[in-house]
């Protein structure tokens, strides 16, 4: 977690918004976070991934853009992604995030069922969703990754050739290990067996700017150290030697 005393931005970066997919990157907060909308341009129908920091841009975003939302998406419950008291980091104020969000519209929100107990109070709008599960926006079919490491439940989104990767995969970069509920090893199988086992045509969309837009699996399996270690063991070691990649 960084200072969250920069005054919160807004910096838009690709749409890609054709006949197949409608795709909005927006970097929103102090930290870098990178919310996306998600859906079927034809049949205006949207799911947004870690709706945080600045509800109403996401919310006025959608509506602009013609679109209704059909969901909210938990890569992971850490609160730059979900919103939420900042007290258990020793930090005072509150982040915007889920319970904003489901304030201004009725939606679910599908988190990974191994953090489901770190969105309380949200009652019948949680659904929890596990590896492979599958969930339709319009004529899209995405699909849920389980892909832990970083968090127990952290998750990746699969839609139409992109994956949608959180704290998990980052540009040439990987999530912190370090944190409470963190495995080094769970994370190894995460990068290197299934996230490694994507068509290396597989666009990258990560859930912080910490090293630009976007990139491809191909790309970060060639350049990406965190994903070229060849044994476990050589990747806890690099992880526990005190490497601190932010969160
Ligand atoms: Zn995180």
């Amino acid at each position: 977690m960084r200072s969250l005393a920069h005054p919160a931005s807004l910096r838009y970066y690709s749409t890609v918004d054709n006949r197949a997919i409608y795709l909005k990157q927006m970097e929103l907060g102090p930290m870098q976070n990178f919310v996306y909308l998600v859906g079927d341009p034809v049949a205006r129908e949207c799911v947004v991934v870690d709706p945080a920091w600045e509800i109403d841009t996401i919310v006025e975003t959608i509506a602009a853009d013609g679109m209704t939302l059909k969901g909210a998406l938990v890569t992971h419950t850490h609160q730059d992604h979900v919103g939420g008291s900042l007290a258990e980091w020793g930090m005072p104020g509150r982040i915007p995030g889920v319970e904003e969000l489901l304030g201004k519209v009725a939606t679910k929100v599908y988190v990974h069922k191994a953090e489901r107990e770190f969105l309380r109070g949200f009652g019948s709008d949680l659904v929890k969703v596990d590896n492979h599960d599958t969930l339709d926006v319009g004529r899209l079919t995405l699909t849920f990754m389980h892909t832990p490491g970083h968090t127990p439940g952290s998750q990746c989104f699969l839609v139409d050739g992109r994956l949608i990767s959180g704290d998990t995969l980052f540009i040439g970069a990987c999530g912190r290990t370090d944190l409470p509920g963190s495995d080094p090893s769970e994370m190894y199988y995460s990068l290197t067996q299934r996230l490694a086992a994507l068509p290396d045509a597989t666009v990258l969309f990560p859930g912080h700017n910490y090293g630009g837009e976007s990139s491809t699996i191909g790309q970060e399996k060639r350049e990406n150290p965190f994903m070229r270690f060849s044994s476990l063991g050589d990747f806890l070691r690099t992880m526990g030697g005190g490497r601190i990649i932010t969160p």
